[in-house]
């Protein structure tokens, strides 16, 4: 009696971690969507940087069969430029998102984990730092907590992504203008109903004394004044189903904030959580992040497209999960997602660009020579940077 009831626990819990695992293929909808061409290579005044975490070819493509069809294109694929990462990091074959976003923000391989900090304990100055040098302004938009490895690894400093208290501390001091995502629970005292710090500070105090607004709500982001912003908009990751704000949402915020700045600026938007949908080994999840991020991607090309004088750069850090799609036996209309894993993939992964010198990122790169690129682009002088 009770080995069939364990036996009943294991069928059912094998059943709930896999996750949907088919996609509806819609009738294409967009096959004449506009596709950009190759501008000209003016001087770059503005860098978007485009993060799709845990994203292989096939998330963005189980994205667009389930939005716009087989004929259809998403806006992650309607740039000119196309190219390759290869993202392995110092210590693995099977990078992680710490050392995979910090290959991007100081142009350097580092080991799982660390944020921004190399092997021997120094730190590596990032493409946000130097923005902020030249007088560019700065944003950096998440759908997980603002603190999570991505966003952390342009602003922050740290041995440990799991320091997410200390990462918002660095941020205080960043001087980063816009900040949105999730993650309250990092910036509230101890005391506080759902803290996670170990300590009585404050941040978002500390962040209004330093002339920031603090926003909590998708209506209060886009109605505020001030260039100087920090949104948490739940205290832990943002949720995936019913979101609000959207990324969408975020992005035209964050561009409104940091578009009038007369020396540019470096804006990062992730879209964190294809990612999670791969560790869940859920197509669904997938597919809900890829639509998220997507509309995002759309703002970011909008904006682009009429300044002229940015450039957009779409990358992942790592595929998640060894997503895969085959043939349903019965149902052309559907196809069968299967996954190899509940982690990260040592596959490389697709970039694309789009503006000015956007051919720079055709072909196959290191995931470093995307920060190298972008600062070389940008006439950042020497990068990548260790910092004494
Ligand atoms: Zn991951």
């Amino acid at each position: 009696m009770k080995f069939k009831y364990i036996i009943l626990a294991l069928i059912f819990g094998l059943a709930c971690s896999s996750g949907k695992q088919e996609i509806d293929v819609k009738p294409t909808t967009t096959s004449n969507i506009e596709r950009f061409s190759l501008v000209e290579n003016k001087p770059i005044k503005n860098v978007i940087l485009l993060i799709a975490d845990g994203t292989g070819l096939a998330q963005i493509s189980s994205g667009q069969l389930n939005l716009v069809g087989a004929g259809g294109y998403l806006n992650m694929q309607r740039m000119p430029v196309t190219g390759v990462v290869k993202t392995y990091s110092a210590n693995s074959l099977i990078t992680d998102s710490a050392a995979g976003a910090t290959a991007y923000s100081c142009g350097m391989k580092t080991n799982n984990g660390m944020i921004a900090y190399l092997p021997d304990g120094k730190h590596c100055k990032t493409l946000v730092e130097i923005a902020e040098e030249r007088g560019m302004s700065t944003g950096l938009v998440a759908t997980s907590t603002i603190t999570h490895a991505t966003p952390a690894s342009f602003a922050a400093h740290v041995e440990s992504r799991r320091n997410q208290a200390g990462i918002a501390e660095h941020f205080v001091e960043s001087g980063v203008d816009v900040l949105l995502g999730g993650g309250k629970e990092y910036f509230i005292p101890k005391d506080e109903e759902g803290s996670s710090r170990n300590d009585d500070r404050n941040l978002i105090e500390e962040f209004e004394n330093k002339g920031y607004v603090f926003v909590e709500t998708k209506e209060e982001m886009q109605n505020v004044e001030g260039d100087k912003l920090l949104g948490l908009f739940s205290n832990e990751g943002m949720p995936s189903e019913g979101r609000t704000p959207t990324s969408e949402e975020m992005a035209k915020v964050a561009l409104s904030k940091l578009q009038d700045n007369e020396n540019g600026f470096f804006l990062m938007i992730e879209g964190s959580q294809i990612d999670w949908g791969g560790h869940s080994n859920d197509a669904d999840y997938v597919i809900r992040e890829v639509k998220d991020f997507d509309a995002a991607v759309k703002v970011a090309l909008d904006f682009a497209e009429k300044d002229g004088e940015t450039l957009v750069v779409l990358t992942a850090d790592h595929e998640t999960g060894g997503m895969t799609m085959l043939n349903t036996s019965e149902d052309p209309k559907k196809l069968k997602v299967s996954w190899v894993t509940d982690y990260h993939t040592g596959i490389p992964i697709s970039m694309a660009a789009y503006g000015p010198h956007a051919i720079q990122f055709s072909g196959w790169h290191e995931n470093t020579d995307v920060g190298i690129k972008i600062a070389e682009l940008m006439n950042f002088g020497e990068f990548p940077v260790i910092k004494k």
